[in-house]
C-alpha cells in the first residue's frame, strides 16, 4: 500500500503554496529514493545535504520506494527532514522478482562463480533485483505517474556546492533528458554479453537510434563496448525518456536475454547505453557544477568561484584518475 505524508511543518497545502520559492516556475519533478528501512540513517544524511544546498528553497516532493513496506521510523524521520511532501511506495512483486523465464538454479550457479571471482555483489540476488528494478521499473511506479522529471538520491551521498538554480527547471527549459555528474568504467565481469545483446537489439530496431547519437562515446576502436557509463546513483532525468517505446523495447530485450540474473548487469551501463543510443548528444547534460560524492568517488568542480567544500585535486575526484575517466566531448 502506498502512503503520503505531508511535511509536518507544512501542514495543509496553503503554507506549501505560499512559501515554496519559485513555485510558479517549478518543474513537474520529484526526488526518487529507492531504499530499505535499514538505510534510513544514511538516507537522512543525503536528504539533509540536498535540502541545505538546494531544496529548502524549492520544496520539491520526495518519492520513496521499497520492495518491503516502509516502517514508521523510516517515514517519521524522512518526512521530518524533507521540506517537500513525501510519499512512500511499495514496489509490486512482479516488478521486483525475476521473470518466469529465469532458471533460478542456473542463476545461483552463476552468482557463485562471480563471487568466487571476487566481483563486488557477485553473490547477491537482491543487488541484481535492485539493478533490474532501477533499469526497467522505477519509472513505472504509480507514484511517479504524474511527474515528468526525477532526481535520484542514494544513501550516504554528499553535495559539496550550493545549487543556486533549479536543475529540474534547467532540464525542462533546455529539453535535456538525461543529466549526470560522474562517469566511470563498468567492471568487465559484470557485463560480458551486454554489448553483444545491445547490438542484436539495434539490428532488430534501427528505428530507435537517435540521429545523431553518442554511440562513439560507448565504443573502442574495435567497436567493443569500452564500458563507459554515467554513474547512476546520481541522475536527473526525464521520465518520459524511460517511458518511451525505444527504452521499453530495449529493456524488454535485455530482460529476455537474462543478463540481469545470469550476469550482473547494472542500471548504470543500461541507462547510459540507452541514453547514448536513443538520445541526441544535446539531450544529455553533464552537471559539472554539482559537486557530488558517493563513496568512494566524487566530482569536485575546478572553479573555486563555485564555492564548493571539496578538493578538486582529491585523488578520488572525477578527472584525476585517468584510468576511470571516459572521454566526454564537452569536457
Ligand atoms: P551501490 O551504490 O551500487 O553500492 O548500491 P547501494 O547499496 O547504494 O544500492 C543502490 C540503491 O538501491 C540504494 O538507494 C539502496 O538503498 C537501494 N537498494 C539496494 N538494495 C535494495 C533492496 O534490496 N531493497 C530496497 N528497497 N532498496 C535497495
Ligand atoms: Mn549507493
Amino acid at each position: 500500500q502506498d502512503d503520503a505524508l505531508a511535511a509536518p511543518h507544512r501542514a495543509g497545502g496553503a503554507d506549501w503554496d505560499a512559501h515554496g520559492a519559485g513555485n510558479s516556475t517549478r518543474a513537474n519533478a520529484a526526488f526518487v529514493i529507492l531504499a530499505r528501512n535499514s538505510d534510513v540513517w544514511e538516507i537522512l544524511g543525503s536528504i539533509r545535504g540536498i535540502e541545505d544546498r538546494f531544496n529548502r528553497k524549492y520544496n520539491y516532493p520526495y518519492v520513496f520506494l521499497n520492495d518491503e513496506p516502509f516502517n514508521d521510523e523510516f517515514k517519521r524521520h524522512t518526512s521530518a527532514i524533507a521540506s517537500g511532501p513525501c510519499s512512500y511506495g511499495l514496489v509490486p512483486r512482479e516488478h521486483w522478482e525475476e521473470p518466469e523465464w529465469i532458471d533460478e538454479s542456473k542463476a545461483a550457479e552463476e552468482r557463485k562463480k562471480m563471487a568466487d571471482a571476487g566481483v563486488i555483489y557477485g553473490d547477491s540476488r537482491g543487488y541484481r533485483r535492485m539493478c533490474r528494478y532501477q533499469s526497467g521499473y522505477f519509472f513505472r511506479h504509480p507514484l511517479l505517474d504524474t511527474y515528468d522529471y526525477y532526481w535520484r538520491i542514494e544513501p550516504s551521498v554528499k553535495f559539496y556546492c550550493d545549487i543556486d538554480y533549479d536543475p529540474f527547471r534547467y532540464m525542462a527549459d533546455n529539453k535535456k533528458k538525461y543529466g549526470w555528474t560522474v562517469s566511470l568504467y563498468e567492471y568487465e565481469k559484470t557485463i560480458p554479453t551486454l554489448w553483444k545483446t545491445t547490438k542484436e537489439f539495434i539490428e532488430k530496431h534501427p528505428e530507435h537510434l537517435a540521429s545523431p547519437n553518442m554511440r562513439q562515446w560507448l565504443v573502442n576502436d574495435k567497436d567493443e563496448y569500452n564500458r563507459c557509463h554515467f554513474w547512476s546513483n546520481f541522475e536527473i532525468g526525464d521520465l518520459n525518456f524511460f517511458r518511451s517505446k525505444a527504452y521499453l523495447d530495449y529493456f524488454d530485450y535485455l530482460d529476455h536475454a537474462g543478463g540481469f540474473s545470469m550476469e550482473r548487469w547494472g542500471d548504470a551501463p543500461v541507462h547510459s547505453i540507452a541514453a547514448a543510443l536513443f538520445l541526441k548528444p544535446e539531450e544529455i547534460h553533464w552537471f559539472h557544477d554539482i559537486g557530488y560524492m558517493h563513496p568512494p568517488f566524487l566530482h569536485c568542480p575546478k572553479d573555486s568561484a563555485s564555492r564548493c567544500a571539496c578538493n578538486p585535486k582529491d585523488p578520488n575526484a572525477f578527472g584525476n584518475w585517468k584510468k576511470l575517466r571516459p572521454n566526454w566531448a564537452s569536457e
